[in-house]
């Protein structure tokens, strides 16, 4: 929020570097446009983004926009939140692991087996020099591999190409983690809700958005309008409250979400990454 106010500072302090969602880089970007701001002005020449999937067609865009140099970090809350790894800027071609304080691995998801250098698979760390909490080969449930060509930038420390998927069903949203059985804890401790639920996701303009349409009893659904609203106000209150997001709540007449033959199709995402 409060995205002006942000741009402000940096004009004000002639800001060099960005950290933020990839996203919310683009809303900033978006906002400056609005506010007639002229970006090759501003001192901006760095941007560190990350938390959130990103594709390189997004980072070309970035840079244009913003007039910097974008790069990808990663990392996780597990360990130590963002930073973990992240691209130098001379590359800019995959995330130099700290690997003093993180060594990697890359399993099989499956098996559990040690794959070989530069297979892609589950990335798994075990921390070197955290004290108190530490972790030892924790499986992220992220999906990469590994890089150990050496790197032009003259860093030694091994690679991790971005992030390419999971191997649970966590959908990342703004920067924040959901797990669709979370929408679906919610939606299940509320009487007059039927449990078929589908979550979409899409991207408009840069940010992501989450929709949650849910089915309701018949007898809801014939019920004043009012009550309606109340109901998805409600549903909408009580998911902000569990995963600190605002989504989109829409109330559908009982048999209207497709039946799965199989697996429930929970989660539709239309962004293209
Ligand atoms: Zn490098």
């Amino acid at each position: 929020g409060q995205t002006k106010r942000q741009i402000m500072i940096m004009q004000d302090f002639g800001s060099n570097v960005l950290l933020s969602t990839p996203s919310y880089a683009l809303n900033i970007a978006e906002t400056m446009e609005d506010m007639g701001v002229d970006t090759s002005r501003l001192s901006l020449r760095v941007g560190i983004f990350g938390a959130e999937p990103w594709s390189e067609n997004m980072r070309e865009e970035v840079e244009k926009k913003l007039g910097l140099q974008a790069i990808d970090i990663y990392g996780l809350s597990e360990i130590i939140g963002p930073g973990v790894s992240m691209e130098c800027i001379e590359a800019q071609h995959g995330m130099h692991i700290f690997e003093d304080h993180f060594m990697p691995e890359i399993i099989d998801p499956d098996t559990g087996q040690v794959l070989p250098m530069g297979e892609k698979g589950e990335l798994v760390f075990t921390t070197l020099t955290k004290q108190a909490f530490p972790l030892i080969r924790y499986r992220t449930k992220d999906i990469t591999r590994l890089i150990s060509e050496p790197c032009v930038c003259g860093r030694t420390f091994v690679r991790m190409e971005k992030i390419t998927g999971r191997t649970d069903d966590m959908l990342i949203i703004r920067g924040v983690n959901v797990f669709p059985t979370q929408v679906e804890h919610v939606l299940m401790g509320i009487k007059g809700v039927e449990p078929h639920y589908q979550i979409i996701v899409n991207r408009e303009g840069s940010m992501d958005t989450m929709e949650v349409q849910v089915e309701v009893s018949e007898q809801l659904f014939s019920d004043e309008v009012k009550n309606l609203e109340k109901l998805s106000k409600r549903i909408q209150a009580e998911i902000k409250d569990l995963i600190g997001s605002t989504c989109k709540i829409t109330l559908v007449e009982p048999k209207t979400i497709q039946r799965s033959e199989g697996k429930a199709k929970r989660v539709i995402d239309n962004r293209k990454i």
